[in-house]
């Protein structure tokens, strides 16, 4: 067990709010809440004496001026059951930056020591209340840009991802448990358990961990938004397509921290998934030294892009600068948007399909409004790649999470192989505990010091 001081942070947002609240958490935090708390109507009354869970209305007072530097109410958590496991204490003031740091000035004074960030959740951990995974997933809440993302993040923070890993552990030390057995006594006849057996379940374990693995793509769209370039010709409609697409589906978003300034980044919401869309300039041969950096940059952003909205114009049919950029866009997931369909039309849309083999392709009219509709069904099947879009399922939203559990695919890989060959049971677990120390990353159980005081100094200050 590690021993601990006692803490304090304001943990409410800097700037002014009807409320802040300054919290306290340690075996000293009721004791040096008393030294300043006060009750005019119950002088006598001491929170140390208060039962868990209650919240007490008094005054935050100076001990050597008996100034008032508050009126508050005090919301005592006695351990183990608050969010750090610890005795917490949350003085509710006025929420204006001035009582806030005063308070927590006086807390400071009287015996806590101020909190690192994220020092409360890295507590939580610390005392086994919650996992790293559970932890990160805290942040992730905070940020969530939407309610998918929102969801995905609540998910892991019920140790959904938490239970799936402890699950895939347990099979394996329950392999190793039997390996090791058969390694000790290996005259006895140890039943059920042959390399057919064996090869079963690891087998059997190696495709558990792909269904996770399979859920990262859609976990990082959930939480990350989906990259997507609109790209065309000039004039064939990409700026009106944008639009059109924004009329109905702009995104409540903050801004995202380091998109590039100089090109419009847009944030439209289908089906939950926030798609970022770039309007790219026409990708044309360039003319000028000027528009060869928009050129490149176009290319560029299709580069990154995870979604592509190739436009071409129907009324004046397919052209060779058109099928340029189509080849450009090879190998990305496009969808061909058909555009101008209001007009006299010159490209013929089953041709097309055929031509190009692709299913994907829409007609629209941008300013008409036809066809939005169903370039939206479009994007949203395409993201999805006929994937569930259930909820309920868990996903992999964090790269690291992702790292380790790719590592502990390929242990696991790797017994496979050694059992195909019939190579000594030795050769087995070693790659067995290094899958599981692998797993034991995402939960915490075998993780480094450092990579916690890193993920934690990620966090706000006060969580
Ligand atoms: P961009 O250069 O690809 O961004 O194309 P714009 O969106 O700026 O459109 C170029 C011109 O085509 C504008 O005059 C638009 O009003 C017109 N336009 C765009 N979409 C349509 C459409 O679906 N039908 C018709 N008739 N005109 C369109
Ligand atoms: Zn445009």
């Amino acid at each position: 067990m590690y021993i601990k001081d006692t803490i304090a942070a304001i943990s409410t947002a800097v700037g002014e709010g009807g409320i802040g609240i300054v919290r306290i958490s340690g075996p000293e935090a009721i004791e040096i809440a008393d030294k300043i708390f006060k009750s005019y109507q119950q002088p006598d009354k001491k929170l140390n004496k208060v039962d868990t869970y209650t919240a007490h209305y008094g005054h935050i007072i100076k001990p050597e001026t008996e100034q008032v530097l508050d009126e508050v109410i005090s919301l005592v958590m006695k351990a183990p059951k608050t969010y750090t496991k610890e005795d917490v204490v949350e003085i509710n003031c006025h929420g204006g930056m001035v009582p806030l740091q005063k308070i927590l000035e006086l807390v400071l004074d009287v015996g806590a020591r101020l909190a690192d960030p994220g020092e409360f959740t890295k507590r939580a951990f610390l005392n086994g209340r919650i996992d790293l995974s559970q932890a990160e997933a805290i942040m992730d809440v905070i940020n969530s840009q939407t309610e998918a993302g929102l969801e995905a993040a609540m998910d892991q923070l019920e140790g959904g991802l938490s239970d799936q890993i402890n699950n895939i552990s347990q099979k394996i030390l329950r392999l190793l448990a039997n390996l090791e057995a058969s390694i000790d006594f290996p005259e006895d006849e140890i039943e059920d358990f042959n390399s057919e057996e064996l090869e079963k379940r690891v087998i059997e374990i190696l495709s558990e961990i792909e269904d996770l693995l399979a859920t990262s793509k859609q976990g990082r769209i959930v939480k990350e938004g989906i990259q997507t370039a609109i790209i065309g010709k000039p004039n064939v409609g990409k700026s009106s397509l944008l639009n059109a697409l924004l009329r109905e589906n702009r995104a409540i978003v903050t801004e995202v921290p380091g998109t590039t300034r100089d090109v419009i980044e847009e944030v439209i919401n289908i089906d939950g998934i926030p798609l970022k869309i770039i309007d790219t300039a026409g990708i044309r041969e360039a003319e000028n030294e000027v528009e060869k950096i928009g050129i490149e940059k176009s290319e560029k952003f299709l580069k990154r892009a995870d979604l592509v909205l190739l436009v071409l114009d129907a009324h004046c049919g397919i052209t060779d600068e058109d099928r340029k950029i189509i080849g450009l866009a090879e190998g990305k997931d496009t969808i061909i948007v058909v555009n101008k369909t209001d007009l006299e039309p010159k490209l013929a849309v089953e041709e097309l399909k055929e031509e190009l083999d692709m299913e994907a392709v829409v007609e629209t009219s941008a300013t008409e409004g036809i066809g939005i509709k169903e370039l939206e069904e479009l994007i949203s099947d395409m993201v999805f790649g006929g994937q569930i879009k259930s909820t309920d399922q868990t996903l992999i939203t964090n790269l690291r999470h992702k790292e380790a559990i790719e590592d502990a695919y390929e242990d696991m890989n790797r017994v496979k192989e050694t059992v195909e060959q019939d190579l000594p049971a030795d050769f087995v677990t070693i790659d067995l505990k290094s899958a599981l120390e692998k797993l034991g990353k995402i939960t915490g159980d075998t993780v480094d010091e450092d990579i916690i005081d890193r993920i934690f100094a990620d966090f706000c200050l006060g969580k």
